[in-house]
Formats: C-alpha cells, sequence, structure tokens
C-alpha cells in the first residue's frame, strides 16, 4: 500500500475502533490488534505494524484513535525499543528476528535498553572492549562490563555491541547482537544520578550467551549497524513532535502567563529569546521529519539533538530563577528506581537537574559538533592516528 491515503488510513482506525472498543478491550489486546492492523508505525512494511505508508500519515491514525480514547504505548516507557531498536531490526534484521521481535516491542510487553557505552568507551565508543567469541555450538559468550545503561531494570532485551576480532582496527572488529537480559551471567546494579534516582545502571556481563541467530547484521559490522542505532537515538532524543508552544517552553511560558508577581524586564527579555529558540528547533525538526519520510536519518540529526540539549539547559535554568526559591524546592533524595523519565510532569527542580544529562546521552555536544563539521558541513577531520591500528595493539 504506498499509496496510503487519509480517507483510507482513517477508515482502517475506524474498523479498527469498531471491531475493538476501548471502552471494553484490554489495553494490551487493542495494541495487539492494532499492531496487527498496520496502524502501530504506518511507515513500517506490511506484516510488521505498518502499511509501507509515509510516515507523516501516522498523525492522521493517531488523531483518530486518541479522539476514540483508545490507550497508548506509552513512548516515554518503551522509548529505547521505539527510537533505537525498532530501525536497527526493521533494516538489519532477519524476517525471523523482526516477525519475533518487533510486534511485543511496540506493544510494550518487552522493554529495551541500549548495552554499548563502557567505562573506557563513550565518545570513543568504538574502543569497547566487551568480548563476544562464537563457540563451535553455534552460541556466543559475552564478557565485559556496559555502563550508564537506561532501563537495563526493566528490560527484556538489549541491543548490545561487542568486540569479535581484537585483532582488526577497532571499527572493524565490533559486531551486533540482541542480548536476553534475563540470562544469567546479566547483573545489573544502579547507578544513582545527579536528580538522586537511578534511571540507569551498570551492567556487567559474564558468560553470557547468545545464539548465533539473535546476531544482527554480518560479523565484523557491528560498527555500520550502530549508526543507524545512533543516528535515529539522536533523533529519538531531539526531534519529538511538539506543537508550538508544546513542551517545556510551554510549562515555562504557562508560568510566565499565570504569575506575573515574578516577571521583572531582564526576565521578560531571556524569555522571549527562549521562545524564539524552541520555535526555531520546532520548525527544524519539523523539516527534518520530513526528510525522514524519504529514508533513513543521516547525520543531520545531531543538530536537532544539540540544540534540543542546549535548550533544555537554559529553559530549566531560567526556570528555576523564576520560580526564585519555589524552584529550589527538590529535596528529597530517596532512591527511586524509574519506569520512564517524566520530564514534563515532574517539579522545576528535578528537571533542571535531569537536563544536565541532556548534554551527554546519546553523544555529548562536543561530539556532535564534530559529526556535524564532518559529515554535514564536510569541514576537514579531527586527526585520528588510531584508526588503522589492530584494536589490540592500542594503549588503553
Ligand atoms: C542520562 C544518560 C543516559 C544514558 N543512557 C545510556 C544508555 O542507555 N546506553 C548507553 O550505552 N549509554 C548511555 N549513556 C552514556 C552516554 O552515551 C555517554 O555518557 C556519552 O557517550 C559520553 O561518554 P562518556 O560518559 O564516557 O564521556 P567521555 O567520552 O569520557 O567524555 C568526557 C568529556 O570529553 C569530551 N570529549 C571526548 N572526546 C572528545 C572529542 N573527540 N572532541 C571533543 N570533546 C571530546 C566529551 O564531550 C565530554 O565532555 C547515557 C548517558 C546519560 C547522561
Amino acid at each position: 500500500m504506498t499509496t496510503a491515503s487519509v480517507e483510507e488510513l482513517r477508515s482502517r482506525t475506524r474498523a479498527l475502533l469498531s471491531e475493538f472498543d476501548p471502552a471494553d478491550t484490554e489495553p494490551l489486546d487493542f495494541l495487539r490488534a492494532r499492531f496487527d492492523a498496520g496502524l502501530a508505525w504506518v511507515h513500517f512494511p506490511v506484516g510488521l505494524g505498518g502499511l509501507d505508508a509515509p510516515r507523516a500519515l501516522q498523525a492522521v491514525v493517531d488523531a483518530e484513535l486518541a479522539a476514540a480514547g483508545a490507550p497508548d504505548n506509552d513512548p516515554r516507557r518503551i522509548g529505547i525499543g521505539l527510537g533505537m531498536a525498532a530501525p536497527t531490526i526493521l533494516r538489519y534484521g532477519t524476517d525471523e528476528q523482526r516477525s519475533r521481535l518487533l510486534r511485543p516491542l511496540w506493544t510494550g510487553e518487552e522493554v529495551w535498553c541500549q548495552l554499548f557505552s563502557e567505562p573506557g568507551a563513550g565518545s570513543d565508543l568504538a574502543a569497547l572492549a566487551t568480548r563476544a567469541t562464537l563457540g563451535a555450538d553455534g552460541v556466543w559468550t559475552v564478557d565485559g562490563q556496559k555502563v550508564w545503561t537506561s532501563s537495563a531494570h526493566t528490560a527484556r532485551w538489549a541491543i548490545l555491541i561487542a568486540r569479535t576480532d581484537p585483532a582488526l582496527p577497532k571499527h572493524k572488529g565490533i559486531t551486533y547482537f540482541v542480548c536476553d537480559m534475563t540470562d544469567p551471567g546479566v547483573e545489573v546494579r544502579p547507578l544513582r544520578q545527579i536528580t538522586g534516582e537511578a534511571e540507569f545502571n551498570e551492567v556487567f556481563l559474564t558468560g553470557v550467551r547468545i545464539p548465533d541467530t539473535d546476531r544482527l547484521g554480518a560479523v565484523g559490522e557491528g560498527w555500520q549497524v550502530a549508526q543507524t542505532t545512533l543516528n535515529n537515538e539522536r533523533v529519538s532524543i531531539g526531534g519529538q513532535r511538539t506543537p508550538r508552544e508544546g513542551g517545556l517552553v510551554g510549562i515555562v511560558a504557562g508560568t510566565w502567563r499565570a504569575r506575573p508577581e515574578l516577571r521583572t524586564p531582564e526576565l521578560q527579555q531571556r524569555l522571549l529569546k527562549h521562545w524564539v529558540d524552541a520555535e526555531v528547533l520546532r520548525l527544524t525538526g519539523e523539516r527534518l521529519r520530513q526528510q525522514l519520510t524519504v529514508g533513513q536519518p543521516g547525520p543531520e540529526g545531531a543538530g536537532t539533538k544539540l540544540g534540543f540539549a542546549r535548550l533544555a539547559q537554559e529553559l530549566t535554568g531560567f526556570e528555576v530563577e523564576l520560580l526564585a526559591e519555589e524552584g529550589l524546592g527538590y529535596d528529597d533524595w530517596t532512591m527511586v528506581r524509574p519506569e520512564l523519565v517524566d520530564f514534563n510532569g515532574r517539579e522545576a527542580g528535578y528537571r533542571y537537574l535531569r537536563a544536565k544529562g541532556n548534554s551527554i546521552e546519546g553523544g555529548t555536544s562536543e561530539i556532535l559538533r564534530n559529526i556535524i563539521a564532518e559529515r554535514v558541513l564536510g569541514l576537514p577531520p579531527e586527526p585520528r592516528t588510531d584508526k588503522d591500528v589492530p584494536w589490540k595493539d592500542l594503549a588503553r
């Protein structure tokens, strides 16, 4: 169905709603039926939750379903699955992997996490040291340590990159896997953040067994596969669709309008600047999504992620100043293991602290500037002396 029209999608959505009335259907049953009807992510292939339709038409389906009070799959809880694992599985997975993994991922029955960063490999991700070796029985054994793993404590599956050939240069000896988080060799330990909450984790992998059928892409081509994940990650963090004055800027502007006693001329100038920046970012994101309708995101997503991180930090700082002592009222340091990050639903003090991570997660702002300079603008690359050296000979 490459020429799906708005009308066709509306009538398919209405047919789903009449067969599965949200008022008396279990939310999970509804979500499964929606997936099977191809209305989960309409740009995915038929049989995998989609209709091969233009991505932009998803908004038509979403609006019909929201108006009918249909349950959604709570994207905040399963963001890594939806935004990063799914596009990678779609592009590199076998037919068997796609049909086994995508449905429970989309319905939220199976949460995903991302086992990429390591204590010695963050910005320089290709330096990673977690080892995977293939046994004669066709099963890989994985040993190593990952870190900063969001949602590892709720995840059923992980996307994992590991070194499979230390004799090759660092980008070449990496392979990409789907890792079962219930394997007895997976140990998840909480890591507390500046907010006091432990939304992410350290993950220790000791003799973890991964069947070769859970490899994504060819052996040694994990770096290329990971680019699909990372490009999608930047879009998924920085490129969310919002209406004008949606999201954080709307919250802050709402406080400004409702609380005239807080205003000063200096704060007004700053709010106006942030408001304009938010609008520019929103429109840039809109343009980026139009490009996405025709393929996988490229390095351009780095720009929206960069802008999003800067704006989130400026706006949350502004909000705390605006609210003065009220804004500082975040002082409960009880250990919490959140299932999701409800950024906009929280208090200003939490938002201010949590936004600090925005310029680190999904690639630091410095690294994103390098990506834009080299891969978008074509400026001369950073000197890289270790590119052709076998990974095992690198100083670590
Ligand atoms: C909230 C949060 C959630 C996260 N969730 C996950 C997750 O689920 N899964 C996962 O795998 N990872 C996750 N991460 C990890 C994140 O991807 C890394 O923290 C990030 O890539 C930076 O790596 P690093 O912490 O090792 O810092 P480093 O790479 O050590 O960087 C330290 C500093 O040096 C700068 N720097 C490094 N290299 C260069 C360079 N070439 N040019 C200029 N400056 C440079 C960096 O910008 C940074 O300021 C998360 C991080 C945060 C904050």
